[in-house]
This record gives C-alpha cells, sequence and structure tokens, in this order.
C-alpha cells in the first residue's frame, strides 16, 4: 500500500497529448488531466479527452474555462512593443483593433469605466505595470512604472479593481458545452468572485442534465474575501497561485493558501494547490528546493491535489515532473511530523457521516487498523474520511465508474470501481477478495469499514472494525444489510 495519498493534477496541451506520453504520466503518478482552453480546439480538446480514456478510466479529465479575463489585442506588425519607464500612452476597450505603443487595446469594451485613476495595470503576468494617470471618454491615460515589452494577446490584471464582465464568455459556454457532450468530469471556472460567478456554471449543467462537478478557482481578492459563499455552490476550489500572485501582494499568497486549504477540510472539498510548483523543470530536469519544499507545505497544509502547469504541457522534462512531484509527496507523507497534523474539528452540525469519517480515521491512530472501507455511490463519504488526513489508505468502492474519478481528487482515497453486484453485502466481501489479491491488505490487518443500513444513496450509518481473516472465515454467517437501494 505504498501509493502516494497526495493527488496530481497534470495539464496537457493537445500538442502533446499520445496515448503513450498520458501511459507514463499516469505511470508516475498524474490522477488528473487538466485542459487549458486558452488556445485549444474543440478538435484539440476531444483529442486529449480521447486519449486520456484510452489510457484509463481511473484518470479524471478536468477543463479549464477562462472566466471573465481581459488580454491585449495582438500587436500590429506582430513584433512586442517595448516601454520604458515614464513613459504616457492611453489604453482603450477596443476588442477588434491591434495594439499600437501608444494605444493600447484591451478585449474588454468597458475597460476605461470600471478602472479608477490611481490603479495600476499589469500585463502579461504583471511583467509591465502601467499606473492609470488619467481617464477621459472612453480612454484611460497611463504611465510606464518599468522599462519592458508587451506582446501580442498578454493578460491584463487590475489588483483589487472589479471589472464588470459577465461569469462566462462565449467561449466559455462552447467549451462547458462540449465538456457535458463528452461527459468529463471537472470544469474548473476561472476567477470566481462569487457564488453567482459558480452558479452562473451549474446552470448550463443542470440546464443538460450534467452531474460535472464544479472547481472554484481563486484567483483575486474577491474570491477569498466570499470563499465561504463560494463553497456553499462548489465541489472544491483551485488556488490559482499564477493570477494571484498578481491580483493580490504577492506576500500574501502562503496566508491565503492556508485559509483556502482549511476553509476546504471544513467543507469536505477537495483543493487544488496550483501554479510555477515545479517550473525550474520546464527548463531543467532538477527541481530546486525551494519547489520541492513548496510542494511538502502544501502537502502539510492538507491540500488535496498539486498541480502541474507549464511543466507538463510544454516543458522539457514533464514525466520526470511527475515523477519528482509523486516522489517527493510520497517521502513527506511517509515522514510528516504528528504535530503537523492539526486537530481537524467536527463541524458543530449533527452530520453522521462527517462523526463517524473522524472515528474511523481515529481509529486507524489509535489501533492497528490498516485501512479504511467504505462504499461510495456519490463519493461523500470517502471525502469527509479525506478531509480528516487519515495515515492508511482509504479504499473506496465505487459502484459507478464516475465516482471514481470524482475521487481521484480527494487526499489518501483509492477509488475502486467494481461492476453492479447484488448488494451491499455483496460489494464488501468482492472488495476484500480484491484487496487481498491485489496485496492492499493481507488477513492479518484490521479494517475500518463505514457503510449505510439503506443501500445506494441512503447515507452512511454505521462504523464497523474487524479483522480482515476474522471476517473471511465467518464469511457464510457474516451480518450486513442487504439493501441495494431505499
Ligand atoms: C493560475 O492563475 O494559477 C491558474 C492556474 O490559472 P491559469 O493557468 O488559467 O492562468
Amino acid at each position: 500500500m505504498n501509493n502516494k495519498r497526495t493527488k496530481i493534477v497534470a495539464s496537457i496541451s493537445d500538442e502533446r497529448c499520445e496515448v503513450e506520453f498520458l501511459k507514463q504520466l499516469h505511470e508516475a503518478g498524474m490522477n488528473v488531466v487538466r485542459m487549458n482552453t486558452a488556445h485549444a480546439t474543440p478538435e484539440g480538446l476531444k483529442k486529449i479527452i480521447r486519449n486520456v480514456r484510452a489510457v484509463s478510466n481511473q484518470i479524471a479529465i478536468l477543463i479549464d474555462t477562462k472566466g471573465p479575463e481581459v488580454r491585449t489585442t495582438a500587436c500590429a506588425g506582430g513584433a512586442p512593443i517595448a516601454y520604458r519607464t515614464g513613459e504616457e500612452v492611453t489604453l482603450v476597450g477596443a476588442p477588434g483593433e491591434a495594439t499600437t505603443h501608444d494605444r493600447i487595446c484591451v478585449t474588454y469594451p468597458d475597460m476605461a469605466d470600471d478602472v479608477a485613476e490611481g490603479a495600476h495595470i499589469l500585463f502579461d503576468d504583471g511583467l509591465l505595470d502601467f499606473s492609470v494617470i488619467g481617464r477621459e471618454e472612453g480612454r484611460l491615460l497611463l504611465r510606464a512604472e518599468n522599462d519592458g515589452e508587451l506582446g501580442s494577446r498578454k493578460s491584463v490584471n487590475v489588483p483589487g479593481t472589479r471589472i464588470n464582465l459577465p461569469a462566462i464568455t462565449e467561449k466559455d459556454r462552447q467549451n462547458i458545452l462540449l465538456a457535458i457532450e463528452e461527459d468529463i468530469d471537472f470544469i474548473a471556472h476561472s476567477f470566481v468572485r462569487n457564488k453567482q460567478d459558480v452558479l452562473a456554471v451549474q446552470e448550463i449543467l443542470d440546464e443538460n442534465h450534467s452531474d460535472i462537478k464544479i472547481i472554484a478557482k481563486i484567483e483575486n481578492q474577491e474570491g477569498v474575501d466570499n470563499i465561504d459563499e463560494i463553497l456553499d455552490a462548489a465541489y472544491g476550489v483551485m488556488v490559482a497561485r499564477g493570477d494571484l500572485g498578481i491580483e493580490v501582494p504577492i506576500e500574501q499568497i502562503p496566508g491565503i493558501q492556508q485559509k483556502l486549504i482549511n476553509r476546504c477540510i471544513l467543507r469536505k472539498k477537495p483543493a487544488i494547490v496550483a501554479t510555477q510548483m515545479l517550473h525550474s523543470m520546464i527548463q531543467n530536469p532538477r527541481p530546486t528546493r525551494a519547489e520541492v519544499t513548496d510542494i511538502a507545505n502544501a502537502i502539510y497544509c492538507h491540500a488535496d491535489a498539486i498541480m502541474l502547469s507549464g511543466e507538463t504541457a510544454y516543458g522539457k522534462y514533464p514525466v520526470e515532473a511527475v515523477r519528482t512531484m509523486a516522489t517527493v509527496a510520497r517521502e513527506v507523507e511517509r515522514t510528516c511530523p504528528d504535530e503537523n497534523n492539526v486537530r481537524i474539528p467536527l463541524s458543530g452540525e449533527e452530520d453522521i457521516t462527517e462523526f463517524l469519517a473522524k472515528q474511523a480515521v481515529k481509529a486507524t491512530q489509535r489501533m492497528s487498523i490498516r485501512a479504511i472501507l467504505t462504499d461510495s455511490y456519490t463519493g461523500r463519504t470517502a471525502r469527509h474520511v479525506a478531509a480528516f488526513h487519515a495515515k492508511y489508505p482509504v479504499l473506496a468502492i465505487c459502484y459507478r465508474e464516475k465516482t471514481m474519478r470524482l475521487l481521484a481528487l480527494s487526499y489518501g482515497v483509492i477509488p475502486l470501481y467494481q461492476e453492479e453486484k447484488s448488494n451491499a453485502r455483496a460489494y464488501f466481501f468482492a472488495a476484500l477478495h480484491m484487496l487481498m489479491r491485489d496485496h492492499k491488505i493481507t488477513e492479518a490487518d484490521r479494517v475500518a469499514y463505514l457503510s449505510g443500513s439503506y443501500g445506494e444513496g441512503g447515507g452512511t450509518t454505521f462504523l464497523e472494525l474487524n479483522r480482515v481473516g476474522d471476517i473471511l472465515n465467518s464469511a457464510k454467517d457474516y451480518l450486513l444489510p442487504t439493501f441495494t437501494a431505499r
């Protein structure tokens, strides 16, 4: 049972998504494929989905929307434009026009209405900083605060300013419909500012009877401030440190990361830490010490998943990056000091699943329980156990392939798909035999079993602690509920 417990999300481009390549990444420890929609075409996205599915039904697929994002337009003449500190230029919202040195055009027509004098406008991931020194009819007057170059279609951030773009662009809508059509697992929605932004995606899913889960990408102050209401609507959260590091003072990132993860743990929802985790491995075969420590800290903070972006999408060492992440995760999980295992309180609500999940994890600490088994119709019980960060694996017997893939984002959960069986009892024994066959447990091990008396969808109602050999020896008389449905 030496699988790593932290899950790995790897960003994949349609330009490098061959089946053999994806297989190598999966074997190295990738659990979820992330498709970035910034540059991909529908055909490209479908190609990635097809190839992932050819590798394994266990790899979850996540599509990333662009959300309410602003970019510059293409530079007139194509070449990047150079700016010197102190130069003054204008900015206009003109999606159809080219950017020139004196007139920077952006894709959001009402930009000049939303931005106040004194604000800073950052281009290209913050590499170029302009301050707003004036505002007149539909345009802003800017002054360059540093030397730099502006290429075509670069990112535009205005820290602390609410950009009144709708939550979903037409391109996002098309990509969400594609995700529904292809029945993928997650939509990571960019720049989520509040609950309404999540509900805008949920509305499209509901209209199309889709059960795809929404991950809220938190990448500005508004999203951080509204995390509680966002978690009312979202399945999980991505700490999108790329844009976050531009939208808020960069020294606040570690604190925000911890805050967002803590909120997810309390709500029993998965948290992904993203961006620049192994950035130097885009070019180099070995990581920096700081990157390794960053991975460790995300795990100490109790993130469920950690993400690779350019490292796997276009970097020179994609397989090595996944392998490095998995190796570091395995070591950190094995040696994590007990004092780092902070007490995770109960929510205070009368939630039986939460209470029993916590007792199951406690049992692994106080008795020789070596695995927690649970049957999983929706994955809810397994996610609850994941939030309490057990030292031993949570083996989730899933009746649906989709549930198995949803759990690809939950810490410590090994989802096991089982074909339709007649009842919970049959599932349980089939799972024990499968785990024995795969050498995941032995007859001498004790296991905890969390299940429900009312079958699929009926909720978790009991916790059983037992020795595998004893269960198997008394299989004939062993009592378990025989429901399959309410
Ligand atoms: C981020 O900003 O950290 C992020 C993950 O989003 P994107 O890669 O879409 O910029």
